[in-house]
């Protein structure tokens, strides 16, 4: 429960707090992935990719630093490039959906959003010639329709906990700020190799050096102790919570 409705917000945060436990709680049955709670660890995640002027470098970069991390792909990328596809997974890191292209699966009804995702994951796999698990909705858009096709698809819904607002076009230094203020014990940070338009279409540019951005961001991450992991890694013990919007 991200969003609280309008009269909830007149309670104090102690109240706050308490309303949200008890409403994951009651819909835990339908919850989503969120991070949250698992001291020392966290998990990095790269979505809209590949790209192949972005996950070359960045697999340097993830490297260097030695940790493993999840990439929520596109299929039409990943189709399209399935070469990097291939060097993410022989790198050891995880590879998720993140759809076939970038739609809301809201609109497409229960039905549409299982066919959707049937094919989605069957093409997936084949281009990384190993089973997808998790799935993360296009700009965090869920309705219980598409959150049941997804597990009905034999995937698991993944969100996030920590936005490092690296869609606007700013600094390097900025988004390291917002991942350095966002992300915590346990924590879900949602980072991109390459971005989609808005979600009203509107086209999204970024002048900044994405892979600056996640070699600051990991070695702030290993002064603070934090040890990054796959969402995989970190999921069984990670905080779920009811995640429609
Ligand atoms: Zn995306």
């Amino acid at each position: 429960m991200r969003e609280l409705p309008g009269p909830l917000r007149l309670l104090g945060p102690r109240a706050r707090r308490w309303v949200r436990r008890v409403a994951d709680l009651v819909l835990a049955p339908v919850s989503s992935v969120a991070g949250g709670r698992v001291p020392g660890e966290v998990a990095v995640t790269f979505d809209d990719g590949p790209e192949p002027a972005v996950t070359p470098a960045l697999l340097g970069v993830l490297a260097h630093h030695r940790v493993t991390c999840t990439f929520f792909l596109l299929v039409n990328q990943a189709e399209q490039h399935p070469e990097l596809v291939r060097a993410i997974v022989a790198a050891g890191h995880e590879v998720a959906l993140h759809g076939l292209d970038h739609r809301p699966l809201p609109p497409l009804g229960h039905r549409g959003a299982l066919r959707y995702l049937r094919e989605a994951r069957r093409r997936l796999e084949a281009v990384t010639g190993r089973p997808v698990h998790w799935y993360r909705p296009p700009y965090g858009k869920q309705s219980a329709a598409s959150w049941a096709a997804a597990r009905r698809a034999g995937l698991d819904v993944v969100v996030w906990s920590a936005d490092a607002a690296d869609w606007e076009d700013v600094e390097v230094a900025d988004v390291v700020a917002l991942a350095h203020e966002r992300l915590v014990d346990g924590g879900i940070l949602l980072l991109h190799e390459r971005v989609e338009p808005g979600p009203a279409g509107e086209p999204v540019e970024t002048r900044f050096d994405r892979v600056e951005v996640v070699d600051q961001v990991l070695a702030d991450l290993r002064d603070r102790g934090l040890r990054p992991v796959t969402v995989g890694a970190l999921a069984r013990r990670a905080h779920r919570t009811a995640w429609f919007r």
